[in-house]
């Protein structure tokens, strides 16, 4: 049978392919009544179950080791082994067997309840969120007991179009799944920023998330399209259908095949306005990525996934490591480093608490100020990487001048010890705000007189204008960056930036999509930084666009008094 389902397209692109299942609808488990004489029986099973996943999360932690993935994953199965030897889940489904007579998946999941609904009780919202590693191992569990493939095929048993379906994808599976050819991913819970969206966009591969139901209501091996552009996905589609997404993704891919010739042409508007466009990294591995992108430097490196998932800090060392890589592969472009944005949806394990409402708690440059130890040491390692390169020190989530002033007294002091210590260092390295709060952008004039260049972080400033919670598939619709109050606020301060003539760039996700690319030249921004797979789209449309034609109709889209009349002059403005 044929059908539809709609979710979130996190990473754009046509698939074409079977679906494999990562992970049984594991929660659904039949519960059947055993004789006691069974018992015995029945425990060893589980035991086994448990023995199995065991060997399985060890395996996967010496590939690690072995250096075959990113040692941050080495962290989560950490979490997953202890979660897994606890008695709590073992022991006590041991007796739940045993007093209730009951089949071991049923007892298990019983079990696993029971620990959630404690987990709920506790106040720490860090702890409580492990919840969610609970049930990843469980599911292991249960897919080892019921004898689901317990690896992914490896990728010369693949047929080539693999299309990755999972209910949710935990840190270990994502490691597992990168070093496989999928062709598309497609996970039922997510949202734009989960991991799933984070390594397909990287990995520039299509998928969709928040899908629901479709771990339950797609089986493996059905044919699947996947429009990851519109967050479509056609389960079994007809001939028809099918023909026309082969032109459709044929299409796609001689378009990208074109746009690589431009990969060495200056993005220049046509009246010979020129354009910075930067990229936005993770981690040192992906400068590859943004080599082949061809963007003239990095506007955006997530300092804070240098230390996710794992139990332990990045020390000095190992910082500065990471940020001369970057410097010296950058050949003196401009490395615009964001200090740690830890503390929201990104949040150390164990050593931070987390409050109630993350997003709007200690967060970014508010936790660094409350750390000050752990901001000293990521200071001073970039501090040192300056001297490779043209490092730049960027501030997240600012929302008043006194936090500017601390930052700089912290990056002063930062600069005495290492003079002290006789380390050289770009003395001038420029420091940035992010503009992210709407507090920030209202009160931009004061905060500008003590910044070196300004970022404007679309992804929060939409969040917090908005009240609409980023990561939250519920309220998605309500996420909406043609808010007059959001165009409002981006040309504001894009327009005071440019009359103040400080430098700035645009590094949330609407720098990176094409829809918003003549609007946001319109108002006046020369410099944007996005995901490398996107970057020569852009410039395309750079390439194409005429400032004098874009502007008098950018005005009229700012002031247009309903959606209706805005959608229309959009249309017309990337006609
Ligand atoms: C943003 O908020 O737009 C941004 C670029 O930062 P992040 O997505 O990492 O919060
Ligand atoms: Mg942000």
């Amino acid at each position: 049978m044929s059908f539809i389902l709609q979710g979130i397209g996190v990473s754009e692109g046509i698939a074409i392919g079977h679906a494999h299942l990562a992970a049984p609808a594991a929660l659904e488990v039949m519960h059947y009544l055993i004789s006691k004489s069974q018992v015995e029986k029945e425990i060893a099973r589980l035991d086994n179950a448990f023995a199995v996943v065991r060997q399985e999360f060890e395996a996967l932690q010496k590939s690690v080791t072995d250096g075959h993935a990113r040692a941050e994953f080495s962290a989560f199965l950490d979490l997953h082994l202890m979660i897994l030897d606890d008695p709590m889940l073992s022991e006590a489904t041991h007796s739940t067997i045993a007093q209730t007579l009951c089949n071991a998946e049923w007892a298990l999941t019983q079990q696993m309840q029971e620990l959630l609904a404690q987990f709920e009780q506790i106040e720490d919202a860090y702890l409580r969120e492990r919840k969610a590693d609970v049930v990843q191992v469980v599911e292991r569990v249960l897919k080892a007991m019921l004898g689901y493939p317990r690896h992914l095929p490896v990728a010369t048993k693949l047929t080539g179009d693999s299309i990755l379906v999972a209910h949710d994808l935990s840190p270990a599976d994502v490691m597992q799944y990168k070093q496989h050819q999928f062709t598309a991913f497609l996970t039922d819970l997510g949202s734009q920023t989960s991991h799933t969206a984070i390594v397909a966009r990287s990995l520039n591969i299509p998928s969709v998330v928040a899908l629901h139901y479709a771990h339950q209501l797609i089986l493996e091996n059905d044919a699947l399209i996947v429009d990851g552009t519109h967050g479509v996905i056609i389960v079994n589609p007809d001939k028809y259908v099918l023909d026309e997404y082969r032109l459709r993704q044929e299409q796609l891919e001689l378009e990208k095949q074109k746009l690589k010739r431009l990969k060495s042409i200056a993005a220049v508007t046509l009246d010979g306005t020129p354009v910075d466009l930067y990229a936005n990294i993770e981690l040192p591995e992906d400068i590859e990525q943004v080599k082949e992108s061809g963007a003239t430097g990095i506007g955006l490196f997530r300092s804070e996934f240098l230390f996710l998932n794992r139990n332990d800090l990045p020390g000095e060392d190992e910082q500065f490591e990471a940020y001369r890589t970057v410097a010296v592969k950058m050949h003196k472009q401009p490395v615009t480093i964001r200090t740690f944005d830890l503390g929201a949806d990104k949040s150390l394990r164990g050593a931070v608490q987390v409050a109630a409402n993350p997003a709007l708690g200690l967060r970014a440059i508010r936790l660094s100020l409350a750390e000050p130890r752990m901001f000293h040491i990521q200071l001073r390692a970039i501090l040192r990487a300056s001297k490779f390169g043209d490092v730049r020190i960027l501030i997240p989530m600012l929302s008043n001048v006194s936090e500017i002033e601390q930052t700089l007294n912290h990056i002063e002091y930062a600069k005495q010890t290492l003079r002290d210590d006789d380390i050289r260092f770009d003395e001038h390295i420029k420091v940035g705000g992010m503009i992210e709060i709407p507090a920030a952008a209202l009160s931009l004039d004061t905060l500008m007189r003590k910044l070196d260049f300004l970022s404007i972080g679309t992804n929060d400033l939409i969040q917090y204008t908005l009240a609409v919670d980023r990561i939250d598939d519920t309220v998605a619709h309500l996420y909406d960056p043609f808010h007059p109050a959001i165009l409002w606020l981006i040309s504001h301060v894009i327009q005071s930036a440019n009359r103040a003539k400080i430098p700035v760039s645009l590094c949330g996700e609407m720098a990176g999509d094409k829809q918003f690319t003549r609007l946001l030249l319109g108002i006046g921004l020369q410099q944007f930084s996005m995901y490398p797979a996107q970057l020569l789209t852009v410039k395309n449309q750079i390439l194409k666009s005429h400032l004098p034609d874009i502007v008098p109709l950018v005005n009229k889209i700012i002031k247009a008094d309903h959606p209706q009349k805005m959608a229309t002059l959009l249309t017309k403005l990337n006609d």
